[in-house]
């Protein structure tokens, strides 16, 4: 469902995605794990056409670009078929949890306002937030703001939900609840591509566990295999370091 062949992408002089190849199949929840300056958030934006790739190719469904020829419209095609839930939540502050939901759908899909309203108070009551549709970002928890993003994501119902490190924000307290939704998610079988250094989490809900180390994926495979017998070394050792 998603191919992503020989990505890579510099800022100035620092390559920091080396070619990466990566195959995600419909209904997967795919973990991406590595050290702090690994290349996690890139690759993930670089799906997104939040950074443009150098190189490579990406396909998502049955929309396939060349990322060096890609034009305008065609980015905007590629970046319909996914959305984003960012580590800062990334709401419009001024703008209430439900309007926040409705956005993009009345935006982007040009939506009619009841039906954009309809859905979004669906979606909100949906992640346990029925009782706030009128609240501001600022009257609602990193957590419950996390969830609004959570619901916007769905809102535009993508092919994919990329996660960029979606609980490091959060006071410890907090993370479980926003886990727990993007657990109940996963068990409806949206494809989704997970950033995360909640290790538990990665061995519970991803169905493939992908362990990136200086630009490249170093090792991926099975949560099972990964995470109880590493083969490369740098998985062992980052595996060690965080346990
Ligand atoms: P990770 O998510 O694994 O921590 P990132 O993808 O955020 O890694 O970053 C990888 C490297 O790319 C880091 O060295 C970071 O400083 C650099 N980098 C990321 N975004 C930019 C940018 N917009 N401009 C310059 N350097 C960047």
């Amino acid at each position: 469902m998603i191919a992503i062949s020989n990505i890579t992408k510099s800022f100035g002089r620092h390559q920091v995605l080396k070619g990466i190849d990566l195959s995600v199949s419909t209904g997967e929840v795919v973990a991406i794990l590595g050290p702090s300056g690994s290349g996690k958030t890139t690759l993930l934006r670089c799906l997104n056409y939040l950074e443009r790739p150098d190189n490579g190719s990406i396909a998502i469904g049955d929309f396939a670009v060349d990322c060096k020829r890609a034009g305008k419209k065609d980015i905007l095609r590629l970046r319909r078929k996914s959305a984003m839930v960012f580590q800062q939540y990334n709401l419009f502050k001024h703008k209430t949890a439900l309007e926040n939901v409705m956005e993009g759908l009345l935006v982007v899909q040009k939506q009619p306002k009841e039906e954009a309203k309809a859905r979004s108070i669906a979606l909100l009551s949906k992640v346990g937030l029925g009782s706030k549709l009128d609240a501001y970002p600022s009257e609602l928890s990193g957590g419950q703001q996390q969830r609004v993003g959570i619901a916007r994501a769905l809102a535009l119902n993508p092919e994919v939900i990329l996660f960029d490190e979606p609980t490091s924000a959060l006071d410890p307290e907090l993370v479980g609840e926003v886990l727990a939704v993007i657990r109940s998610i996963a068990k409806e079988g949206i494809t989704m591509i997970i950033v995360t250094h909640e290790m538990g989490f990665a061995q519970d809900v991803a169905s493939h566990v992908v362990f990136m180390d200086g630009g490249v994926i170093v090792e991926q495979g099975k949560p099972s295999e990964l995470f109880r017998a590493p083969k490369e070394e740098r998985t062992k050792q980052f595996l060690n370091r965080i346990r």
